[in-house]
């Protein structure tokens, strides 16, 4: 997972909406029952080495089973169920069942966040990253952010409501994932072999969405993820009989490689929009001040407006909400320094707007390639996912927990330019929304990097978040 719009929130000047509700940043200040069970669950959670590799998912699955059971989900409710991957390594995702009475007459909401984490080498972490160590208002650790966080607090809040003896109005699903940093097997085979386990209305997913802080802790804005790209990666091949370099010829594979690279570099793919991100540019442009700011209301008001879509292709950080991109990452040709090259190869990864098919972009790099020679192919089977329309119940349920934190926050959905397992129940046909409790500033995030954390503040903020997205959407 990365976060929503963090990354505008350094580059450019935002206006400040509200400060911080939640300050507390010491565990013992939070001294409820499911407070301190939360803690237990996140402490035991990151001991797992759930990454690739090292197979200790089934046995997070099975620890968190227990909990659930003990908890007093009936056993039928709980279902661990494994997966053996290509590499022959088992890991699992668990579903388990909130039964509701069935009064609202609607079907069930899906609960998604993953177990598995991205490796992390002890030797090179300042702490160890499985063991889970609070210093200076943080937690640290594998997975704190990304994602043991929402397995835990998905987790806490179930048995919270459990004890509450809370009747949800329709079922509540947890679906937890076991390779999502990897493979996102077991969110395909959550949505296809096991349906009827895990068959909703919409999902919400804990690994996506959450609010911006700014450097003084303020909050900017909290973003609901409703759309991914498409991420794909094509190999370009030029093939030549070479030769001896000592008797050049006009046809070489490096030269007429770089001259579809050059046309690649200078087209630009047309202008897309969604519900999603034009409401997205109106929220962030009024919150963003200078020529960015109103580049994106006027892309917002019309998206054939060319000097705005202009100032947008020119930031890193809003081109790839305006456009599908592709982007030459990496190259290999020849075979010896004294030969003409017999090939070479390079390696372009696009992020398709949603509703452009990967085959039309692979036409489109043709065309633009001028050069009937080169060989495209397409890496691997990517996953392509509809946008989720902005449905105001969901809305409404984020606005109530956002404002019980950070009073004055604007919601504003986003679609993100980085993949979670959201696109599989997208593609599924289950809408599905980011809607993480997460409050943190751009330079406290160390997803998948050294010294993963998160603020202890914020870790207890987002069980009052799903306490309050589940009652809203789900009680009387
Ligand atoms: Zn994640």
């Amino acid at each position: 997972m990365r976060h929503g719009s963090l990354f505008l929130a350094c580059s450019v000047t935002l206006l400040l909406v509200s400060g911080p509700a939640d300050a507390q940043d010491s565990s013992t200040d939070y001294t409820e029952p499911y407070q301190q069970k939360a803690l237990e669950i996140f402490r035991t959670s990151i001991s797992y080495r759930t990454a690739e590799g090292h197979g200790q998912v089934p046995e997070l699955a099975a620890y968190l089973a227990n909990q659930f059971r003990s908890g007093g989900f009936p056993e039928e409710d709980i279902h661990v169920l494994p997966l053996i991957l290509e590499s022959g390594e088992e890991t699992a995702s668990l579903v388990v069942r909130y039964r509701g009475d069935g009064s609202s007459g609607k079907k069930p909401i899906l609960l998604v966040a993953h177990m598995d984490v991205v490796n992390a080498l002890p030797q090179d972490w300042d702490r160890d990253p499985f063991t889970l160590v609070e210093e200076n208002g943080f937690f640290f650790g594998r997975g704190t952010l990304d994602d043991k966080m929402g397995v835990v607090i998905l987790t806490t809040t179930f048995l919270r409501l459990k004890k509450a003896a809370f009747v949800p109005t329709r079922d509540l699903i947890i679906a937890f994932t076991g390779d999502e940093e990897t493979g996102m097997i077991t969110a395909d085979s959550l949505v296809t072999e096991h349906r009827e386990l895990t068959d909703a209305e919409f999902a919400l997913n804990a690994d996506a969405g959450g609010g911006d802080l700014s450097a003084e802790g303020d909050a900017v804005a909290y973003t609901i993820q409703t759309a991914e790209k498409t991420y794909a990666t094509f190999e370009l091949t030029i093939r030549n009989p070479g030769g001896h370099s000592s008797a050049p010829r006009s046809d070489n594979a490096i030269y007429e490689l770089a001259t579809v690279l050059k046309n690649m570099e200078s087209y630009r793919f047309p202008v897309r929009f969604n519900e999603t991100t034009q409401q997205y540019f109106e929220a962030y442009g009024a919150l963003t001040e200078g020529e960015i700011g109103e580049a994106m209301r006027r892309f917002a008001a019309n998206p054939d407006d060319e000097g705005a879509t202009d100032v947008l292709a020119r930031q890193p950080w809003t081109v790839g909400i305006t456009r599908t991109t592709c982007i030459a990452t990496m190259l290999k040709a020849g075979h010896a320094e004294n030969a003409l090259p017999q090939s070479a190869t390079a390696t372009v990864n696009c992020r398709i707007f949603p509703g452009v098919d990967i085959s039309a972009v692979q036409t489109t790099l043709m065309r633009v390639a001028e050069n009937n020679a080169l060989e495209i192919s397409l890496l691997g089977k990517p996953t392509s996912s509809p946008p989720s329309p902005i449905r105001e119940d969901v809305t409404e349920a984020v606005t109530a927990a956002v404002e019980s934190r950070f009073p004055g926050t604007k919601v504003i959905p986003y679609m993100a330019p980085y993949a979670t397992d959201g696109k599989k129940f997208r593609a599924a046909g289950i809408p599905t929304y980011g809607v993480s409790g997460l409050f943190i500033r751009e330079e406290d995030i160390f997803a998948h990097g050294l010294n993963e954390r998160v603020p202890v503040s914020s870790f207890f903020g987002s069980l009052e978040h799903w306490y309050i997205l589940l009652t809203e959407l789900s009680g009387r």
